[in-house]
């Protein structure tokens, strides 16, 4: 079975901090100081959101239209970031310590031009962190993997940068995501890539992985599945998730507030946190998670500087409870009996909750 030898992202070990192992592995040890060095010069030393990574849409447009997309694509027909405007967006996180941002869309390799250009301008400032893509591209993967190369994607400073294909209910020939990684695992080693397969679905629906896996035996032979991380999950907008997961005994808020996660900690491994998210429209989640709390959207680089953002960030009664001790410290306010009767299916929408409380309180 796959899922013995895979390297499974989901596994709960992963949520310790173990940068050399995760999904997101580092490059050096003394990472940590580097960029609290770093961090100390380009930022608040007071501030407790002190991001790692910025996630960016690109694009929110898409070639695919997958039936519960959790990026929110936008057909063909949506927006996209300019080069310029991504150029300075590289050059303010390099401005304001945030070491690294990650790719995403929509689909960002139709905007491959752009996301090279983009990929150039980071050298020796930031690093290119993560790159997630359907991977339509994959008849003839050389290609892009050569123009990623020569624009810079193997000269991180901290980070191993990570490819991740999604097979979930994406239309790609399975060929074509088997070419990708291929040839990927033929010409980079662990330390210059890592790779990751994500098979994200409509919960209930069978996973991609067994097709994938077939596929790839049948053209290339084995499959080195302790080189590739393995992330399998569900959409968490799917409908059939929130009817049926909601009712699993011990899903509750109160539990998701004992949880590890501590959001704005420091973290690297299964998660690179904190992390920012910027959507395609300019606007700003603390947390590149699916469905941040709308409250948790705070500001917008198309109208303010990032530095402006991240006063803000800063400023919010939200982060700075969240920051100070977790889900946890809401206990402060809100009645934890209630909390045990609230059904929820992840650490998120406890925190959507949590903060409507926290809002009806001090109405
Ligand atoms: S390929 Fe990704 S971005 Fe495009 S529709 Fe599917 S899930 Fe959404
Ligand atoms: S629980 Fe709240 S603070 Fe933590 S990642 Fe989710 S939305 Fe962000």
């Amino acid at each position: 079975m796959y899922q013995t030898n895979f390297i499974n992202s989901n596994d709960r070990l992963f949520m310790k901090v173990r940068p050399f192992v995760g999904k997101y592995s580092v490059k050096c040890a003394d990472f940590y100081e580097q960029i609290e060095n770093l961090q100390k010069k380009k930022m608040n030393a007071q501030w407790k959101y002190r991001p790692l990574n910025s996630e960016i849409e690109i694009t929110n447009c898409c070639n695919q239209s997958c039936p519960h997309c959790g990026m929110a694509a936008n057909g063909l027909g949506g927006i996209k970031y300019t080069d310029k405007e991504l150029i300075d967006f590289v050059n303010q996180l390099y401005d304001n310590g945030i070491p690294s941002y990650s790719i995403t869309g929509g689909e960002p390799f139709i905007e491959f031009p752009n996301m090279l250009k983009m990929i150039q301008a980071s050298k020796g400032k930031v690093d290119v962190c993560k790159i997630t893509s359907n991977g339509f591209w994959g008849e003839q993967p050389q290609q892009c993997f050569d123009a990623l190369v020569e624009a810079g994607i193997l000269e991180n400073s901290f980070f191993v940068p990570c490819l991740m294909i999604s097979v979930g209910e994406q239309v790609t020939p399975m060929e074509h995501t088997c070419n990708i990684f291929h040839y990927a695992i033929q010409n980079f080693s662990k330390t210059e890539l890592t790779l990751c397969i994500s098979s994200l679905s409509e919960y209930g629906s069978k996973s991609k992985i067994e097709e994938f896996l077939s596929v790839y035996h049948k053209l290339f032979g084995s499959f080195p599945e302790n080189r590739v991380f393995l992330t399998e999950n569900f959409y968490r907008n799917s409908k059939s998730i929130q009817k049926n997961a909601s009712s699993v005994a011990g899903r509750n808020v109160a539990k998701y507030m004992e949880g590890p996660v501590r959001c704005f900690e420091p973290t690297i491994g299964k998660y690179v946190l904190p992390r920012m998210l910027v959507k395609a429209d300019g606007s700003v989640s603390t947390c590149a998670c699916f469905n941040p709390p709308e409250k948790l959207r705070i500001g917008n680089i198309k109208i303010e500087s990032i530095k402006e953002v991240l006063e803000k960030i800063n400023g919010n009664s939200y982060v700075n409870i969240i920051a100070e001790d977790g889900l946890h410290n809401f206990k402060k306010w809100i009645d934890i009996g209630k909390c045990a009767s609230i059904p929820c299916n992840n650490e998120c929408e406890a925190c959507q909750y949590l903060i409507e409380e926290y809002e009806q309180l001090f109405r």
